[in-house]
């Protein structure tokens, strides 16, 4: 069970080399801006050192971009950032050595109450809530494409033989697309959690574990566990995880939407008015007949 609330609202995160690579081209990051607070997982892929380094740069170039951005809009600065992950790589690549470097990029900002997910590749990001887990992203593989086309079962696409083959990367080609959702944070007595992890986890643990994991010990704990849990079943890739308890629920409007409707409902205020002035207008109306009565 948790052991504190406090310790269930710090957020962790945990990389991994597993059990058969020596190198861990996994990179997770926190990096604080003007924006708000953005946390990112990378896998990077690659050959020798290349996948490190195409990690390592795009956390870099990411680095820099949201803390030189002047813009304010979240989902703009977030974009941005994985574009010039992207821009960095592409022209790295242009070195023979580094040809076929790539990363995935999952990233979530937190910005007063808007949380933007961007991701590109297919380390995820997952909903928590009540124990139940729903992935928020959609992997750019060639399996979720099979899936999508009705030609391979969302079961199966996991040891397909081409399971881990993506159809988008940061760092394949100029002008990336980076897929984005925005939510907003309600405060409410339930907490969600977040999750951002790469395919080294959920190839070797399944949703509902990770899900149980997260909702019944702290981040911390949790990341220690699903990490030896996928080493304990081979562990054959870098496992990177990062738990981001939050204080409220995730929706997909913001809060003061619901506030500037009712708003607008007791616009009334307009009809109180209206009514008012039929009244004052009855009222001359009436004293005007009985002063011409009177006459
Ligand atoms: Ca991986």
């Amino acid at each position: 069970m948790i052991s504190t609330a406090e310790e269930a609202m710090v957020p962790a995160a945990i990389t991994d080399p597993g059990m058969e690579r020596e190198l861990n081209e996994d990179r997770y990051a926190v990096i604080e801006s003007n924006v708000g607070v953005a946390w990112f997982v990378c896998d990077g892929v690659g050959g020798v050192a290349g996948g490190e380094l195409a990690a390592q740069l795009a956390i870099d170039a990411m680095r820099r971009e949201l803390e030189q951005s002047d813009e304010s809009e979240p989902e703009k600065v977030l974009v941005s950032a994985l574009q010039e992950a992207n821009r960095v790589i592409v022209l790295r690549r242009q070195n023979q050595a580094f040809g076929q470097m790539g990363t995935t990029v999952v990233s979530a900002l937190f910005a007063g109450n808007q949380v933007v997910l961007g991701h590109v590749g297919d380390s995820r990001a997952y909903l928590i809530r009540n124990g139940e887990i729903q992935q928020l992203t959609t992997d750019h593989t060639l399996v979720q494409e099979l899936v999508e086309r009705g030609q391979l079962k969302a079961e199966a696409a996991l040891s397909h033989p081409e399971a881990h083959v993506l159809t988008r990367c940061i760092g394949a080609e100029p002008g990336v697309k980076v897929a984005t959702s925005k939510f907003w944070l309600w405060p409410d007595q339930i907490s969600d959690i977040l999750v951002l992890c790469s395919d080294g986890l959920y190839s070797l643990v399944n949703e509902k574990e990770i899900a149980e994991y997260t909702s019944t010990l702290s981040p911390q704990k949790a990341c220690v566990k699903l990490v030896e849990l996928a080493k304990s079943r081979g562990g054959y890739d870098n496992i990177t995880i990062a738990v981001i308890p939050l204080e409220g629920t995730l929706r997909e409007r913001p809060n003061d939407v619901v506030k500037k409707r009712s708003v607008s409902k007791k616009q009334p205020g307009s009809i109180w008015w209206m009514a008012g002035l039929g009244i004052l207008s009855f009222v001359a109306v009436t004293m005007g007949m009985l002063y011409l009565l009177g006459e």
